[in-house]
């Protein structure tokens, strides 16, 4: 195993956290409330081991294929396993079968999928309602007017725990289009909403590598970072 890797990921992690530092003390917020998720998709199984060892116990994923191989080749780990990724109903029973969390669930049939799958699991799976906060198809997301609903059918199953929602930031050409500030803030007040008839539904999953900040300033309590930790990933086909 690399010992220029393992440097490399230290560096890296010590730099988010200070990242993560600063934004919640911009915000008045403590640093105890954010769960930083290290989101390994393309890197190998070492660096997740790595990252364990550096002290990392939240992992996240964003294809079943890769996921599953990886949560298998690191089964001797104390990990938990964030599904962040768009979400086939067919591979729902896959997915619960390791992943503790799932941020991305944006349509009723992921909750049939999830709940008939983490039943038969025989342990409680916490599932995330995806914001689509903007109109950009093929990035998964319940419309805003949808989410109450969607999070109304996941608390209406005993086998799922709604742990609140997630949003990824607009992409956009234009800088009022991609404002992860307006964007977040959207999140935010449909998070108000959602709290309201499901108080225990805290958790807020925004903020990557190029937007946590803002995302910690409109309350998040979970960061998905792959790019400061890992390194760019080599782009890939399909
Ligand atoms: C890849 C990915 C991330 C991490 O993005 P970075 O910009 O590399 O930090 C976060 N969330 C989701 C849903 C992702 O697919």
């Amino acid at each position: 195993m690399s010992e220029q890797r393992r440097t490399e990921l230290a560096t890296n992690l010590q730099a988010v956290r200070e990242r993560i530092e600063r934004a919640c003390e911009a915000a008045g917020r403590s640093a105890a409330g954010i769960t930083l998720v290290a989101v390994t998709k393309t890197w190998p199984a070492s660096d997740v081991r790595l990252l364990a060892e550096l002290g990392m116990q939240d992992i996240g994923e964003n294809r079943d294929q890769e996921a599953r191989a990886k949560v298998r080749e690191c089964a001797d780990l104390d990990l938990t396993w964030h599904f962040v990724g768009q979400l086939q109903t067919n591979k729902c029973r896959s997915v619960a079968s390791y992943a503790s969390v799932v941020h991305s669930v944006d349509r009723l049939e992921l909750v049939r999928g999830l709940s008939a799958a983490a039943g038969a699991r025989g342990r409680p799976l916490t599932v995330l309602v995806q914001v689509a906060l903007d109109d950009t198809p093929g990035r998964g997301g319940a419309a805003p007017a949808d989410v109450v609903a969607l999070a109304g059918a996941v608390a209406a199953e005993p086998a799922l725990t709604l742990g609140g929602l997630m949003a990824v930031a607009p992409l956009g050409d234009d800088r009022v289009s991609a404002d992860p500030d307006r964007a977040f803030d959207r999140l935010a007040e449909i998070a108000a909403v959602v709290q309201q008839e499901h108080p225990a539904a805290t958790w807020l999953s925004a903020g990557m590598t190029g937007d946590l900040e803002p995302a910690i300033r409109h309350g998040a309590t979970h960061v998905r970072i792959g790019t400061a930790l890992l390194g760019h990933r080599v782009s890939r086909v399909g």
